[in-house]
């Protein structure tokens, strides 16, 4: 052992020496000492320290005392790779906000965009802006369906024609040529969901040749949602590259108990060779527009000015408030107006954290479904907000968690600070599984979560040198207190930071530390390579 480590100095000593006669006399520039390594694999956790040299983790032992530049014991807390968020929509506010500091202080690392069939289109000026801004955290992007079709047919509900169809083929082609991850797609939004799933397949199979993945928000993730996992089953099968369930949930009390029968068919799919996953954000409330929950697509198509004329003709507007009830009555309302609550509108910030009973009530009404369906629709008129709806159910939500094809992912934002009425996933996602899912409910170990928060996301994005610590990986890593990491953001009170996480390091240097944002920017953009 100590022929070894005089070996180990002599060795570090030289390559310094190497490098620059003036360089100091550091081995490593990092040594994080007395961890409990839980090392994104599923394993248990194991005693260790873990040295940083540049970029990179460089050794793993069980004791480090070569010198390094920095040296921080850890005592006992726990180790593991920086958290990859596969589902997020942090495009504008990484701009405003940089540091990502709602993420950063969950153990968040890597922010994927281009979820939900959304996404720039064409990725190059976004990438190339993303490549210029200093940031905390590492970005990476799908190619979205949905903004594929946008741009090329628009929001009509129509088939393509076969040179729309091969200009669609293209935009994907560069799409994954410029780095994206895969295809995303939103069949439950418009245009997505005027999209047959042939053309989606299409598509899917041009992400296919460059190793990508397929990844949707469902079509249906209500009444239709077991025929919504049969389809994106069947664009994974047929588009012939791996598919994902995006932030999976069981929409409207009438709905709760069918993920025994999606997981069910997600075990089929994989028992045949389909490699078919999950993801998912540990709540019991979604979030979207106003518009794009509670109207009917088709009252959608075209865009805001179509919807504004379909709202004024009398005849139209009765058929769309009587679907509006339905969703409200079934759907995304589970039943009660008090379960949508206001979000954020552009045009009266008065309205965020207001449930839509208290809309009716502030119109002068009383809060029933009919009158919701009649204040949603002047939300919509006015110019539409974005909302919050409590139509999940927890028995759903834990055996779609422990499921081990599932993954984690926030489907969050990055928040301008203490502005409007966010969703707290964004704030705690990470901790919250971690406090609430592993340390209070002992729904999956400590291992397993933190597996589902690294590994299992690096590798469904080819991401071969992060998710896991081990010597030569890129040095993304989370420092965190098991028995105090909690998240603190709630739905009454979402601009809130996650507590308990107290180290956070983005390829190699320390992003956040001693409670606070270092000024260190070192985030890079990720591309997928072939
Ligand atoms: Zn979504």
């Amino acid at each position: 052992m100590r022929k070894l480590a005089i070996i180990a100095i002599a060795a570090g000593v030289l390559l310094a020496f190497t490098k620059s006669p003036n360089a100091q006399s550091s081995t490593y520039d990092l040594v994080l000492r007395n961890g409990r390594l839980v090392d994104g694999s599923g394993g248990p956790w194991y005693r260790a320290d873990i040295a940083i040299r540049g970029d990179a983790i460089v050794k793993i032992a069980a004791s480090i005392t070569d010198p390094a530049a920095r040296v921080i014991d850890v005592q006992g807390q726990v180790i593991a790779p920086g958290f990859i968020d596969i589902h997020t929509h942090s495009r504008s506010g990484i701009f405003q906000t940089p540091t990502a500091e709602n993420y950063v202080r969950q153990g968040v690392t890597t922010l994927i965009e281009g979820p939900d069939g959304s996404s720039p289109v064409p990725l190059k000026p976004f990438f190339e802006k993303l490549e210029a801004l200093p940031k905390s955290v590492n970005i990476g992007s799908f190619i979205g369906q949905g903004a594929v079709r946008s741009a090329i047919i628009g929001n009509a509900n129509r088939q393509p024609t076969p040179e729309e169809l091969e200009k669609m083929r293209a935009l994907v082609d560069q799409g994954m040529k410029d780095g994206a991850f895969g295809l995303s797609s939103g069949l439950f939004y418009v245009p997505g969901t005027f999209t047959p799933t042939d053309e989606v397949i299409e598509l899917a199979r041009v992400a296919a040749r460059f190793g990508g993945i397929y990844i949707s928000h469902m079509r249906d993730e209500a009444a239709g949602v077991v025929d919504s996992v049969k389809e994106t089953i069947a664009i994974g099968e047929r588009g012939g590259l791996p598919t994902q369930v995006t932030h999976h949930k069981i929409i409207g009390p009438a709905n709760w108990g069918r993920s025994t029968d999606t997981l069910r068919l997600i075990d089929e799919a994989r028992g045949r060779g389909v490699d078919a996953t999950i993801d998912q954000y540990p709540y019991t409330a979604s979030s979207t527009s106003i518009q794009a929950a509670l109207l009917p697509a088709w009252a959608q198509e075209g865009g805001r000015a179509e919807t504004q004329k379909r709202l004024a003709d009398p005849g139209t507007r009765a058929r769309i408030k009587a679907e509006t009830i339905r969703i409200i009555k079934n759907e995304r309302g589970g039943g009660d107006p008090k379960n949508i609550v206001i979000a954020g509108c552009g045009w009266d910030a008065t309205l965020a954290g207001k449930n839509l009973a208290d809309v009716v009530r502030l119109r002068g009404m009383e809060p029933t479904i009919e009158n919701a369906a009649e204040a949603a629709l002047w939300i919509v008129e006015r110019g539409g907000c974005s909302g919050i709806f409590h139509a999940i159910n927890e028995a759903d939500l834990e055996r779609i968690l422990k499921h081990q094809a599932t993954m984690i992912g926030s489907d969050g934002e990055i928040p301008i600070f203490g502005q409007a009425h966010p969703h707290p996933r964004s704030y705690g996602t990470f901790a919250r599984v971690l406090a609430v899912y592993v340390r209070e409910r002992h729904t999956i170990t400590l291992e397993d979560a933190v597996r589902k928060m690294s590994s299992f996301p690096a590798q469904r994005l080819g991401l071969q040198d992060r998710g896991l610590l081990r010597a030569g990986m890129k040095a993304d890593i989370a420092v965190f207190d098991p028995a105090r990491v909690r998240d603190a953001a709630t739905f009454e009170r979402p601009h809130q930071y996650a507590e308990g996480v107290l180290v956070v390091i983005v390829n190699g240097q320390i992003v956040f530390e001693r409670g606070a944002m270092t000024a260190l920017r070192p985030g890079k953009v990720l591309y997928k390579r072939p």
